[in-house]
Order: structure tokens, then sequence, then C-alpha cells
């Protein structure tokens, strides 16, 4: 099956908007730089989306030329080889970088159907994978549920968050989070997975090796009061809007924490502050952190990465890894 073919199938089953041909992805990161997908489909309801992972699933083994053989990897009528289609999903693009060239495949971003936030009376909450962990922070709120605070101003999905473990200020997603309903990344299976199954580490999961995609996810509250969760979280707003370059494009720290260091203290400590390529720049506030100062591309944004990794390491002997996930390709 080529694109065309695939493209025809999901706007037939999901509808015109729902699949973005050629989608700027600099409309769906946070960085606001880097290229072209494919195909950006966005799939409003668990059955799209088991439709959408299907279609994708086939579009791979199908024949890329007479549209048969599903499955064998190269056509036994035509022995023309299969064309491989690869697609992933995102979230809420906060920690991806679509390099300049483009992602050449399908991008998966759950829909709205996908975009909810319950409290229950036993201090549970259950979240759509779309969720920004704000709606949930401000559902957890409302419902005078307290240990969700931390997260208000990680400007990811759940779905994003429970694959990346995310935490701030003491906390992660590993200490609030009980089960994730995932769907593997065919389509074809639905599963109820404990969160101590999901392997949560320090900006890691088990979600990375199996490509599962989290549909919803389950968090474990306790009852507070109101006025506490809130004066919380303005007082962590109050500390990143102090702390962190919020008014520029980024994802966040660019960098994973060294074990022992702080990515931000050793890239300032090699004098590194301000630095900048391009429309790219170490932030001058905070130094984990690389912003778009405007038309940043994605080559600026890897130059300068490099470049830093390269004068800490020959600095402090320690390489930097970046938390980002970089995908597509160069220009
Ligand atoms: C200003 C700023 C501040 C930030 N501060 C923090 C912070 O304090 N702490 C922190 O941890 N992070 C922080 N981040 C980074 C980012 O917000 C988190 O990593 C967040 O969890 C990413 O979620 P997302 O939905 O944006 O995922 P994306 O960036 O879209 O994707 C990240 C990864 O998750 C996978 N993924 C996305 N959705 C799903 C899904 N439904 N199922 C399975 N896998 C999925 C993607 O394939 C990708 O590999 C910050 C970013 C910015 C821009």
């Amino acid at each position: 099956m080529n694109y065309d073919k695939l493209k025809m199938l999901l706007k037939d089953q999901l509808g015109e908007d729902a699949v973005i041909e050629n989608a700027d992805m600099r409309d769906y990161t946070s960085f606001r730089a880097g290229g072209r997908a494919n195909l950006l489909v966005i799939p409003e309801t668990l059955e799209e989306l088991r439709y959408t992972l299907y279609m994708l699933g086939r579009a791979s083994a199908d024949c890329n030329t007479c549209g048969g053989c599903s499955g064998c990897g190269g056509c036994s009528s035509c022995e023309s080889p299969a064309e491989e289609i690869p697609y992933m999903v995102i979230g809420n693009g906060s920690n991806i970088l679509v390099r300049d060239g483009g992602y050449e495949g399908v991008l998966v971003r759950l829909g709205d159907g996908f975009d909810y936030a319950n409290a229950e009376p036993d201090g549970s909450l259950t979240a759509g994978g779309a969720a920004l962990l704000r709606t949930v922070a401000v559902a957890a709120a409302n419902a005078e549920l307290t240990g969700f605070e931390f997260a208000s101003g990680i400007p990811g999905s759940v779905g994003g968050a429970c694959f990346m473990n995310a935490g701030a200020y003491g906390g992660e997603m590993k200490d609030v989070l009980t089960e994730v309903i995932t769907i593997s990344k065919d389509g074809s299976v639905e599963r109820l997975v404990p969160a101590n199954e999901l392997e949560l580490g320090y900006r890691t999961s088990a979600l990375e090796k199996s490509g599962d995609i989290v549909v919803k996810a389950k968090f474990m509250l306790k009852k507070g009061s109101r006025e506490e969760i809130e004066n919380t979280m303005k007082e962590l707003r109050r500390k990143r809007n102090e702390k962190q370059p919020v008014n520029l494009p980024s994802a966040g720290s660019f960098f994973k924490r060294p074990e022992g260091h702080f990515a931000g203290a050793l890239i300032e400590e090699a004098g590194l502050k301000g630095l900048s390529v391009g429309g790219a720049r170490v932030s001058p506030l905070h130094a984990g952190f690389i912003v778009n100062e405007g038309g940043a591309t994605g080559r600026d944004i890897e130059a300068l990465m490099r470049l830093v990794q390269n004068t800490v390491e020959a600095k402090t002997g320690i390489r930097l890894l970046p938390e980002v996930r970089i995908i597509g390709r160069e220009k």
C-alpha cells in the first residue's frame, strides 16, 4: 500500500480534518522549529485509533506495487518489496524536535476524545492519553485531591508524561500513576498495565521498547485542601516563571541530568550560557534550556546541542545526553 491509498482509507474512515498532509511540525511541537511530517493523523476515538494503527501496520507489510500479499514483506505476484511506512505517536510535542528534512512517515496524535480527566470519590483520577497535565492538575484540585501539583506546570500530555516518567520539584509520574490502558503499536492488543510493570525510571519507561500507546491512565491521589493545593501550584508556577525561559519556544531541559550533576550547572561552568547558533541559544536564564529565539532551524538546535556536548565533555569528561527526542531526517 502506498501513501495515497493509505491517506484515502484514513480520510474515508476518520474524516478529512483528521488526516493532515505535509503537516508543519512547527505547529505541533513546543520548539516551533523543524520540518514536516508526510502525514499527521488525529484519531478522535479508540475505534479510530485502532483502525489507524491497523492500517499503518498493514501499510508497512503490503506490497507497494500491486497492493496484495499482506505480511510477506515482498509480493509473491510481482516480487516488489513492501514499502516501509514508519509511524509513531506524539503527544503535546513538548519534548520532540523534528529535523528540518521532516519525518518521512506518519505521526499519530490522540484527538479530543482522549482529552478528559475525571476524579473519583476514592481519590483516584482517570485521564485520557491526550489530556494535558495542567488539565489533570486542575481536575485534581477541584476534587480536593493532592499529589499531582508537581506536574501542573509540565506542558506535556498524560501519554507523553507516562512515556517519559515526567517529573519536577521532587515528584514524578511514578509516585502517582497506578495503571495505564495501552494499545499495541499495530492496534491489535489492548492491555491494562500496572504502573510497576512500566519500568518507570529517570525520564524513561518500558513504553519506549514496546511502542505501546497510552490511551488512558489512572492516578491515585490523597484528600487535601483545595486552597493548599492551589497555593502549591501557584508557588511552583512562580518558581518556573522566575527560573525558566517560559516565554520562548523550547522543549524544556534539553539534556538529561547526568548522575551526581546538573546539566545546567555543567553548561554554565563551561562558559556556554548565552551561546547561540543561528536562532538557537543556550538560555541566559537557565543554561539547561536551548531556546528558539525566532527562526531557529532543527539544524541550528542540533549544532548547538553538539557544541554544548563536546565542550562540556572536553572540560569535565561528562557526555551530556539529550532528553529531547530528535526524529526525522536532515534536510
Ligand atoms: C517549557 C517546558 C518545560 C518543561 N518542564 C519539564 C519538567 O519540569 N519535567 C519534565 O519531566 N519534562 C518537562 N518538559 C518536557 C516535556 O513537557 C515532558 O517530557 C512531557 O512529558 C512530554 O509530553 P508530550 O505529551 O509533550 O510528549 P511528546 O513530546 O509529544 O512525546 C515525547 C515522547 O512520548 C511519546 N508519547 C507521546 N504520547 C504518547 C502516548 N499516548 N503513548 C505512548 N507514548 C507517547 C512519544 O512517542 C515521544 O517519544 C518541559 C518542556 C517544556 C517545553
